[in-house]
């Protein structure tokens, strides 16, 4: 299965909890940057007979301030470079204050059959903590502009563990989104990274986040949430009407291939993970000279793949199957791990099936710590 990730590294407006690569104000490199991705992406087509993409994304960043007409023409130039199988899964990222309902009908004619709000939260005073461009109401009316647009695969982000949130704004917000009949749902814990506004508000005390009890009472909500609404946990923060799974995620969380182009984009292929560089002005520079954009490879070991290939296959809930991974790195993963692995599946943070490994629901909120001690 061929798949292949495109960054969009440009937003309305930054977001103050956000380092990604992302920046606002420079709309005057929208048509550049186009130019230099279909570029990119057209050398990697000719390189060789990569087979047509299963799943193609488009993240960012966010894609959607780019114009629908400009979003269309370059899934038209990847599906004519490339070629799609018949049943492929083609993702965008759309923030809901840079949507409009023809936007959506002409994304939908264009080829999109699954649409990513980046929503965070439906409570006003959150929004505004975090600094999203749009309202709630906008997010509500974008959702639902989407569904009449003819989307049937909608997934929203939210997040918690929000400065002066508790159990039962998270409620609310789990319950609007649910109410907008979305078909999977991205439920993340916020991190404070470092360098960002939001760090230095709380550091300087003028914001404070929940603790350790608000955030596990949070958990709860959202755990009983999922039985009562039919969506499933599938991956650590991945929830999923049955059938509705993110394939492409799916495909990352197995270490598998993929291709990639745009400013700050990794791709993984025959065991190498390359960088290109994150500042799209460079990015398109390097591009337009002939060159290549990317600035750090990273040629991965036998092992240090299989190590990684457990790792993240562990944050899916189905866990991973010994047998294919012995197929595919010829190492005994019960071997490899050893007293690690019986010491974890003694505190019952790991279950060990005959042919699978998965974490047990235990085990889920200490994932890092358990996968810091298999990577
Ligand atoms: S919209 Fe997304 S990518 Fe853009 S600044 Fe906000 S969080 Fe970051």
């Amino acid at each position: 299965m061929a798949s292949l990730y495109l960054h969009i590294p440009f937003c309305k407006t930054k977001c103050c909890y956000c380092d990604f690569n992302s920046s606002a104000g420079k709309e005057a490199l929208y048509e550049p940057y186009l130019a230099a991705l279909e570029r990119e992406i057209a050398g990697m087509a000719i390189e060789g007979n990569r087979g047509a993409l299963a799943t193609l994304f488009i993240g960012g960043g966010t894609p959607t301030v780019l114009t629908s007409a400009q979003l269309v023409h370059l899934i038209k130039q990847v599906e004519g470079l490339f070629g799609f199988t018949g049943d492929i899964e083609i993702t965008l990222e759309a923030n809901p204050g840079t949507v409009r309902e023809s936007d959506l009908i002409a994304l939908r004619e264009g080829g999109v059959n699954r649409l990513s709000f980046g929503v965070q939260s439906f409570n006003d005073q959150e929004l505004c903590i975090l600094g999203r461009c749009h309202t709630c109401r906008e997010a509500e009316q974008a959702v639902r502009a989407a569904h009449q647009a003819g989307f049937k695969n909608i997934n929203l982000d939210l997040m918690y563990g929000l400065p002066g949130q508790d159990g039962d704004s998270w409620q609310r917000s789990l319950d609007t989104a649910i109410s907008l009949t979305p078909k999977h749902l991205s439920l993340y814990q916020l991190t404070i990274e470092p360098a960002t506004p939001l760090e230095g508000y709380i550091d300087t005390g003028n914001l404070s986040l929940p603790d350790e009890d608000e955030i596990l009472e949070m958990d709860a909500v959202t755990d009983q949430f999922c039985q009562e609404t039919g969506m499933k946990k599938y991956e650590i923060s991945n929830y999923a009407e049955l059938g509705f799974e993110c394939r492409h995620n799916i495909n990352y969380w197995r270490n598998r291939e993929y291709f990639a182009a745009g400013a700050g984009s990794v791709s993984y292929l025959k065991g190498v993970r390359d960088k290109r560089v994150a500042d799209p002005a460079q990015y398109i520079d390097l591009i337009n000279r002939g060159g290549s954009a990317v600035v750090e490879s990273e040629e991965l070991s036998q092992e240090a793949s299989f190590r990684e290939t457990v790792v993240m296959g562990l944050r899916m809930t189905q866990g991973v199957s010994l047998r294919e991974l012995y197929d595919r790195y010829t190492i005994d993963l019960k071997e490899h791990y050893g007293d690690t692995l019986s010491r974890l599946i003694g505190l019952l943070l790991l279950r060990l099936t005959e042919d699978r490994l998965h974490i047990t629901e235990k085990g889920f909120p200490l994932a890092n710590r358990i996968m810091a001690e298999l990577v």
